[in-house]
């Protein structure tokens, strides 16, 4: 089997809302499909989700990196042959993790597809539907409290709080948010590196009343001296994300005792293959994992979903962006309903995506 055809374009998502985190706000996600298509006649569709504030990759980026550099390398190729082809890729290209992401997410949907299997399936298979929190961004004390109560009501049992812009207005908005939940529902924190160090300590030993569940990156990302300082501080588990790319971070992570658990996403790894290397590493240390998204349509979400379900290491689930959208471009996928995620007994990732919605570029 060969690839016949590899076809990328623009997704654009306008939010419901602006969400903001410490790093910065986005209003649109500027995303890419990508499509791949096999001589046997079977589609496999891909996204990336780039995100200059957090992966350093971005849409033109992406589309170039998968029609200019991938695109060529790979036509011909045996679509099956995933880990040959990623290792292809890594060759061709530093970085730009979206565009390797996208085609190796299109070829893992051909491979479900031609095998006639569901991928959470086809990667070992642990549970076809599971909990996913929601996400409330930074926003004054009592607009986030707002928020609380909607979400409960829709069934939500985990919500996950945006802080890390000033200490003592983030504990302002946890005891907000805290007390709207009144013990309903779990509370996670990420700080998204907003945080120093001793200010991460302080903070986080106040934020101790509120039964908060885990922070998610409180420092500056990769400074894995300081996150052990802070985990060694405090009693809430030290979830690591920004820090953790590539399976090599989470190598130095784990041997530094710097996290208590780890938070997977396919656009920061660059690849499915990686991020299972991650919670396989995560898990051989005792290690739970989270999968979380980037602000997503529900077609990395459904693969990002099938990662969740293939895997009885992965814990926790953050798979909120495709309820942010303004729109959905996917028929079919996982559905979140309750803030229960559950996936379609389909082959592959069990989608299609809306063609109309893909604003598809040339290929020569
Ligand atoms: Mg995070």
């Amino acid at each position: 089997m060969k690839i016949k055809d590899i076809r990328a374009g623009y997704l654009n998502l306008k939010l419901k809302e602006p969400f903001t985190i410490s790093l910065g706000t986005i209003s649109e996600a500027k995303n890419v499909i990508v499509e791949i298509e096999t001589d046997e006649g079977y589609i496999g569709w891909g996204e990336a989700a780039p995100m200059p504030l957090v992966t350093g990759d971005f849409q033109e980026g992406v589309l170039q990196g998968v029609m200019q550099f991938l695109r060529p390398l790979l036509l011909g190729e045996d679509p099956r042959m995933v880990c040959r082809i990623s290792a292809l890729m890594e060759k061709v290209i530093q970085g730009n993790p979206g565009a390797k992401v996208a085609v190796e997410m299109a070829l893992f949907d051909l491979l479900g597809k031609i095998y006639g299997m569901p991928l959470y399936i086809f990667w070992g298979g642990n549970d076809n539907s599971f909990e996913s929190d929601y996400t409330i961004s930074i926003d004054k004390p009592d607009i986030m409290a707002s928020k609380v109560e909607p979400l409960l009501e829709k069934g939500y049992r985990a919500l996950k709080v945006k802080v890390g812009k000033d200490s003592q207005e983030d504990i302002k908005r946890v005891a907000a948010v805290a007390g709207a939940i009144a013990g309903r529902a779990k509370i996670r924190l990420d700080a998204n590196q907003g945080w120093e160090v001793k200010e991460a300590v302080a903070t986080i030993q106040e934020m101790e009343k509120f039964n908060v569940e885990l922070v998610e990156e409180p420092i500056v990302r990769g400074n894995i001296e300081g996150m052990t300082f802070i985990r060694n501080r405090v009693n809430v588990p030290i979830m690591a994300d920004e820090t953790v790319f590539s399976p090599r971070d989470a190598l130095k992570v784990i041997k530094a005792g710097a996290a208590d658990l780890i938070n997977i996403k396919l656009m920061k790894a660059g690849g499915i293959i990686a991020a299972r290397e991650i919670d396989s590493l995560a898990a051989t240390a005792g290690i739970e994992c989270m999968v979380g998204c980037m602000i997503e349509s529900r077609l990395a979400m459904t693969a990002a979903a099938h990662l969740v379900a293939s895997s009885g290491n992965i814990t926790r689930a953050d798979l909120d962006a495709p309820g942010f959208l303004r729109s959905d471009p996917v028929i079919g996928g996982a559905e979140v309903k309750g803030g229960v995620c559950t996936l379609p007994e389909k082959p592959g990732l069990g989608l299609e995506i809306k063609r109309q919605e893909v604003k598809f570029v040339d290929n020569t």
